[in-house]
């Protein structure tokens, strides 16, 4: 035991930040046998990755671009939303979420949260449908599954599309299915740098419906496909939004490495519940019930939200980093600019002032997770 809380002095560099990718020699292999292949952009590399995507999540078809931002893009495009549609969604996201809606003219429903998973609250849902209502978007935050069953429950009744932005949450399961396979229209991923696999950038819409695959594919390429003699015929507004095999040989060699990534992060997240689990100054993060979180981050709350902001100070001037996980969506600037300042949500508002995501991820050991939770405890023996 006292082994294991030995700090190792040079070994620091890693909790500079709250996230951080993983790169090993089999990666680096990888992306350099593409770049002596015949093929920099879309190739067979792609393809590979989709297939092994597909496989993976438990999906039918899996359309790969190059970002979550763009995934989400061309999936609300193909969902049909439009200028004058009403869309809902949590405020516990990255701006992205909300953007592309924006970026269509689409109005945002902002339907406060959960307390426990910090997550849309499904109970809430209802009462915000409204003849203009055409889609929900789920967030799975910091990796925590929504509850899936009562939201697709609500838009099957209510025949509205859900589209998951599950960016925070591959490898993740709901009731025992991945996240990726439920019945949702569609569902996208992300391979930024700080998410569960690394590609650079890089994203995936995952899809049942044959439909949505051929027009996602046909957005992700300037709206262009073949016409009945072969020739290349643009019959909609499409995007270059293709992503290369150079950046797809990275994923699929990080992809063979998912599960591992996801249970360091498991072991790492219930060390952290483990080592905290006495300091009562502090929310820890819930796992919801029957699910398995990915872990994209760890989020703690402080019971006061007097001592927040001084607790992110210690931990930084420590050499811990820290991140907000998230300002509400309708705080940014932007957006209380374009009429959306004077949202109020009772859960969201009151989480906001309190959470700090401290570092999770997989270059992180035991005595990093003891030195930063010892930290916090220290912290709190003194301001009591
Ligand atoms: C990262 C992220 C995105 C955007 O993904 P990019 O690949 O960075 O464009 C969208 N939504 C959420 C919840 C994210 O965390």
């Amino acid at each position: 035991m006292a082994e294991r809380k030995r700090y190792p002095k040079n070994n620091k560099e890693v909790i500079k930040s709250y996230g951080k990718h993983f790169i090993d020699e089999d990666d680096i292999k990888s992306v350099v046998k593409t770049l002596r292949s015949d093929f920099l952009t879309q190739g067979p590399t792609v393809r590979k990755f989709e297939e092994e995507i597909a496989k993976y999540c438990g999906v039918k078809y899996v359309v790969a671009v190059s970002s979550g931002t763009s995934a989400l893009h061309i999936a609300y495009i193909t969902a049909g939303l439009k200028k004058g549609d009403e869309v809902i969604t949590t405020p516990n996201t990255f701006v992205a979420t909300t953007n592309m809606l924006i970026a269509l003219g689409v109005k945002l429903v902002f339907c406060d949260i959960r307390l426990d998973t910090k997550n849309i609250d499904e109970s809430k849902i209802e009462k915000l449908i409204t003849k203009k209502t055409k889609a929900i978007v789920p967030v799975h935050f910091a990796g925590h599954p929504c509850e899936m069953e009562s939201i697709l429950k609500i838009a099957k009744k209510y025949k509205l599309k859900v589209i998951e932005d599950a960016c925070h949450s591959l490898g993740g399961e709901y009731k025992k299915k991945k996240i990726g396979s439920l019945k949702s229209d569609m569902t996208i991923f992300s391979f930024h740098p700080v998410k569960n696999i690394a590609m650079g950038e890089g994203g995936v819409v995952c899809t049942n419906d044959k439909k949505n695959y051929e027009r996602l594919l046909k957005l992700r390429s300037h709206g262009i496909e073949k016409d009945k003699k072969g020739y290349n015929s643009m019959v909609e507004l499409g995007y270059n939004y293709r992503i290369t095999d150079i950046q797809t040989a990275l994923g699929l060699s990080q992809l063979k490495k998912l599960n591992k990534f996801v249970s360091k992060r498991k072991k790492l997240a219930d060390l952290y519940k483990e080592e905290l689990r006495d300091e009562r100054n502090i929310i820890l993060p819930e796992e919801f019930k029957n699910s398995k979180s990915a872990w994209h981050i760890f989020v703690i709350q402080v019971k006061n939200p007097k001592y927040r902001d001084e607790l992110i100070k210690f931990l930084n001037k420590n050499g811990v980093g820290t991140n907000i996980h998230y300002p509400n969506v309708y705080s940014h600037a932007f957006y209380k600019k374009n009429g959306y300042g004077n949202t109020k949500l009772e859960n969201a508002d009151l989480y906001h002032k309190t959470c700090i995501t401290i570092p999770l991820h997989y270059q992180m050991e035991e005595v990093h997770v003891v030195f930063i939770s010892k930290l916090i405890k220290d912290f709190f023996k003194h301001v009591k």
